[in-house]
């Protein structure tokens, strides 16, 4: 048994809810509609995704251990360090992970609440603002 084996057995009894993934994409798509649409038009190749929980490649990358796991990743090439030489370039991808975001939230208000700060925290990501600066603006917005 692998560890997302494992970790989804681990989900079915922490998790007090469980959604379908096509209950995930409408929640995801109602999310984006909320966030501030000055920001969402200024999206530029970023692919907005899903998964269960992070890759054994993700994990390595991030060095996380145990049981320790995401509610969300970026990867990508942040607008502010996209020069002349950005072409051809695969999209910016944002990813969020169903299982650990469930797992966390209480019920479908708690999901949608951290879906949506884990959505606008990646999106920061994409528009080059470190944790330093994105930790300041979550405090901003409360
Ligand atoms: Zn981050």
């Amino acid at each position: 048994m692998d560890a997302a084996v494992i970790f989804i057995k681990k989900c079915y009894t922490i998790c007090s809810m469980f959604i379908s993934d096509e209950e995930f994409q409408v929640l995801i798509g109602q999310v984006m509609d909320e966030l501030p649409s000055k920001y969402m038009t200024r999206l530029n190749n970023v692919a907005i995704t899903y998964a269960d929980q992070p890759t054994d490649i993700q994990r390595e990358k991030l060095r996380l251990r145990g049981n320790q796991t995401l509610f969300g990743l970026y990867e990508g090439i942040p607008l502010t360090a996209r020069g002349a030489g950005y072409t051809l370039v695969l999209p910016d991808k944002i990813t969020l992970f169903k299982l650990p975001l469930l797992a966390a939230s209480a019920d479908h208000d708690a999901l949608r609440k951290q879906v949506k700060h884990t959505l606008w925290h990646e999106i920061a990501h994409h528009f080059g603002l470190d944790h330093d600066r994105i930790h300041e603006l979550e405090r901003g917005a409360g």
